[in-house]
């Protein structure tokens, strides 16, 4: 798809929002929100190693490409307003890859009330990537960051963890209405979206809030895929490990984790309590008592499979 057609289709499928005085066609787009502090977060995918065009398909590509950043602003329990998307296109690449892409950009944005105003396409020799941007807006009670946890404070999740690379990683639902819908009934201490691991993110909110976490094995909660693992990776270790959940992990008082879990406010979705904050290190629970855990993910390389440090 040219530029131009690219914009004209664009155009013609960005809604008015009133916040957006100029979308997609001008040199640049004109904004003028008014609220509070914005919140901007950028993630890309390529082709290869965080999808597989042929096995996905572009829809469902384009849909997760919008849902990784949908997610992030999720995760700072911010509403997520406007995403400028940047395309390079194999040069192999049929104008139906490009609409089949763009349709999930924009199913994706429009599911949770985001406009797309602007962004680009190239072509190249290289296989597909695509970068999004977005730009989210802090509600009242303002933005949380990962770095707010306490000593004491209970971890909670929004939902099963693992197996993702099953399906889940190009069918999930960015928790962006439950990321607000929390923030408006708890003092969240601490927030994060799980991407890279349920053991690598809780280690990712530890650091930044300077803490530690004792996480109680039997209570994280397992998908199906990741209970009907037959790799020889344990249940467990897949729910640790595998990444692209997409659930929030949140941190909280022990009151508010109580009343959370004992109300269950979130319609279709279960909280989970899953372990506290501890002074420092990182560890699990299990009937065999305390023992480290690693605070890495475990990565899938679409065919070979190899193990990160946290980041
Ligand atoms: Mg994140």
């Amino acid at each position: 798809m040219s530029e131009l057609a690219f914009i004209d289709w664009l155009r013609a499928r960005t809604p008015a929002a009133a916040s957006v005085l100029l979308g997609p066609g001008d040199d640049a787009a004109i904004v003028a929100p008014t609220g509070g502090p914005l919140v901007v977060t950028t993630d890309m995918l390529l082709e290869g190693s965080c999808f597989v065009l042929a096995e996905a398909g572009a829809a469902a590509v384009g849909r997760k490409a919008m849902n990784v950043n949908l997610s992030d602003c999720a995760a700072m329990a911010a509403r997520p307003l406007y995403a400028l998307v940047a395309v390079g296109l194999p040069r192999s690449a049929d104008r139906r890859l490009a609409e089949g892409l763009f349709a999930g950009l924009q199913a994706a944005a429009h599911a949770e009330g985001c406009a797309i105003i602007g962004g680009d396409t190239n072509t190249w020799a290289g296989p597909l990537t695509i970068a999004v941007t977005l730009i989210g807006q802090a509600t009242g009670r303002g933005p949380v960051r990962r770095s707010g946890a306490q000593v004491g404070d209970h971890l909670l999740v929004t939902g099963p963890v693992g197996g993702s690379i099953q399906g889940h990683h190009l069918t999930f639902t960015p928790r962006v209405q439950v990321a607000l819908a929390l923030h408006a009934q708890a003092d969240l201490h601490a927030l994060i979206d799980i991407s890279d691991g349920l053991a690598a993110d809780v280690w990712h909110l530890c650091t930044e809030s300077g803490v530690g976490a004792e996480l109680v094995a039997e209570r994280i909660p397992l998908t199906p895929a990741a209970l009907a693992s037959t790799d020889g990776r344990s249940p467990l270790e897949h729910g640790l490990r595998d990444g692209e959940d997409f659930e929030l992990i949140l941190a909280v008082s022990p009151t508010d984790a109580e009343r959370l879990v004992r109300t269950q406010p979130l319609a279709g979705l279960t909280l989970t309590d899953i372990g506290t904050i501890v002074p420092t290190g990182l560890w699990l629970l299990t009937t065999a008592g305390r023992q480290p855990l690693a605070p890495h993910g475990y990565e899938h390389r679409f065919g070979t499979d190899s193990q990160r440090g946290a980041g």
